[in-house]
C-alpha cells in the first residue's frame, strides 16, 4: 500500500520501519526532520506538512504525543485534512482521547474522509518486533482493507467497534499498567525491607498470582536496570492515566484509585522527569520507604 505517516518518534519510527519492510510505500513528516533519516535511508519519501502525506496515499497514519497534537496535526493549518479528499482514509495510532478522535471522525466525516482509531500497546520493544497489541475502532469494512499494513506493525490486531472504541481499550489497559507500577513498587520496597532479595522477589511474584508483564518485561528493562531513557516517558504515561480519569468523570464513574495512579504521576511530572521513562515514577516510593529496586547489570 501506499501510506503517509506522521510522527516518527519512538514508536512512530519502528512502526514506519516495520511497513516498509512489508513492502509498503512510505511518505513520512515529523516535525523534526532527523529522527526520519534512517527511514529516508530505506526509500522513504519526506513531506514538509501533514497535508503533503495524503496525496496518492491509500491511508495516513498519525503517531503523536498528545491528543492536541493530533487535532492540529488534523484538523489545524496544513493538516491532513486540508489534503485530504472524499474517500481519504485517516488512522490515529497514537494514544488519544476517545471524545477527541470521536469529534475528529465527526468533522471529517462532514467532508466524506473516514477516520479510524488504532492505539497499540507493546512499547518500543514491541514495536521493533513488530508484536504490538493494535486495538481498532471505526467502520469495520475500511478497517478489513487497511488491515494488511496493521498486520506489519501488530501481532494482534483487533477490531474493537465503533471510533474511538480502540482508544477506549488501550486507556483501560494503560490505567491498569501504571496502576501496576505503583503498587508494585510498593509490593517491592515492602519485600526487600522485610529481608527478600529483590532477585527472588520479583523472581517469585512474576512466577505467581501478582505476576504481570510490568515486572517481566518492564521492570527489568527499566527501573531494575536504573535505566530511564525512554520507552515511554512519564509526561505520556500520565497522560494516559489522566485520559482515563478524564473519561471516568465524563461517564460518572468512581475511580478512587485511579485518582491516586494519578496524582503519583503529577508528582512525577513536578520533580520535572516528564521526559524519563515512565519507570521513573516508582523513584517516589523509593524515597519514601528508603529502599533502591535495583538488580545486579
Ligand atoms: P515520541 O515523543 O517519541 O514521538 C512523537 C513524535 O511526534 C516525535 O518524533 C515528534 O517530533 C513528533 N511530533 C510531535 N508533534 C508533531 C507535530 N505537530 N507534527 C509532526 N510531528 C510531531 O512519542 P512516542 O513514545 O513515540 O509515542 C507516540 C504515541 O504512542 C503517544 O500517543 C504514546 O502515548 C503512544 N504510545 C507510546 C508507547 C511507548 O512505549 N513509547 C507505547 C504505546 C503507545
Amino acid at each position: 500500500m501506499k501510506i503517509g505517516f506522521i510522527g516518527v518518534g519512538n514508536m512512530g519510527n519502528p512502526m514506519a520501519t516495520n511497513l516498509i519492510k512489508a513492502g509498503h510505500q512510505l511518505t513520512v513528516h515529523d516535525i523534526r526532520q532527523e529522527a526520519a533519516t534512517n527511514l529516508l535511508e530505506m526509500g522513504a519519501n519526506w513531506a514538509d506538512s501533514p497535508k503533503a502525506t495524503v496525496p496518492g496515499n491509500e491511508v495516513v497514519f498519525t503517531s503523536l504525543p498528545m491528543p492536541r497534537h493530533v487535532e492540529a496535526v488534523v484538523l489545524g493549518e496544513n493538516g491532513i485534512l486540508e489534503g485530504a479528499k472524499r474517500g481519504s482514509i485517516y488512522v490515529d495510532l497514537s494514544t488519544n482521547s476517545p471524545t477527541v478522535i470521536r469529534r475528529i471522525h465527526q468533522t471529517c466525516a462532514e467532508k466524506g474522509v473516514i477516520v479510524l482509531d488504532a492505539p497499540v500497546s507493546g512499547g518500543v520493544y514491541g514495536a521493533a518486533a513488530g508484536t504490538l497489541a493494535v486495538m481498532v475502532g471505526g467502520d469495520e469494512k475500511v478497517f478489513r482493507r487497511i488491515k494488511p499494513a496493521l498486520d506489519a506493525i501488530g501481532g494482534h490486531v483487533v477490531y474493537c467497534g465503533p471510533i474511538g472504541n480502540g482508544m477506549v481499550c488501550k486507556i483501560c489497559n494503560n490505567l491498569l499498567s501504571m496502576g501496576t507500577g505503583v503498587l508494585l513498587a510498593e509490593a517491592l520496597t515492602l519485600g526487600v525491607k522485610a529481608g527478600v532479595d529483590l532477585a527472588t522477589l520479583a523472581d517469585v511474584i512474576a512466577n505467581s498470582s501478582g505476576g504481570c508483564k510490568r515486572i517481566t518485561e518492564k521492570f527489568p528493562r527499566y527501573l531494575f536496570k536504573g535505566n530511564f531513557q525512554p520507552g515511554f516517558a512519564t509526561s505520556l504515561a500520565a497522560k494516559d492515566v489522566r485520559l482515563a480519569t478524564d473519561l471516568g468523570r465524563e461517564y460518572g464513574m468512581p475511580m478512587e484509585l485511579s485518582n491516586m495512579v494519578d496524582q503519583r504521576h503529577v508528582e512525577a511530572l513536578h520533580r520535572g522527569w516528564g521526559d524519563l521513562d515512565s519507570d521513573a515514577v516508582a523513584q517516589i516510593q523509593e524515597e519514601k520507604a528508603g529502599v533502591q529496586l535495583r538488580l545486579p547489570v
